[in-house]
């Protein structure tokens, strides 16, 4: 695979997921950074989502529920370089129905080289570095060099 380097802007996008025993820890996160976060664009899963926008009181875009394939619509937003922050607060102690979703949402994060924070410590450290607010360059791969090299 080939790869390219893309820039987020200043004003990140970022999207925000919690498996059910782990919601009231990421709006306590979200509460904490409230300040930080008024300055970016916010996505979630849509139970996750509706929890933050009422308790916060922060503009959050709401997509459909994680079990019901919001996982996979902020995965399909990550291809399409619209995501550049995941923070995914997933359960580690319990199994979940949609436990594939949740695995390809992690692997796509990965493919797409987003800075990912599954728990409090990580999202802790993401938000407050200094690159958060400011232009930040990443590698991707690059779909069109690579599909021109094999047609
Ligand atoms: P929810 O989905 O925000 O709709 O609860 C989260 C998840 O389980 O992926």
């Amino acid at each position: 695979m080939e790869y390219k380097t893309i820039q987020s802007n200043a004003q990140k996008s970022v999207a925000l997921v919690a498996h059910d025993n782990m919601k009231a820890s990421l709006i306590e996160w979200t509460n904490t950074h409230i300040e930080q976060l008024r300055n970016h664009q916010l996505y979630a899963t849509g139970t996750t989502g509706a929890l933050i926008a009422k308790q916060t009181g922060l503009s959050v875009s709401q997509l459909i529920s994680g079990p019901l394939g919001g996982d996979q619509q902020i995965g399909a937003l990550i291809t399409e370089q619209k995501i550049d922050v995941l923070i995914f607060f997933w359960d580690p102690l319990e199994a979940q129905p949609h436990d594939p979703d949740v695995k390809a949402l992690l692997r796509l994060a990965a493919v797409w080289n987003i800075p990912v924070a599954c728990n409090i410590a990580s999202a802790d450290l993401l938000i407050t570095s200094s690159l958060f607010g400011q232009v930040f360059e990443r590698k991707v791969p690059d779909y069109q060099r690579y599909i021109s090299s094999r047609t």
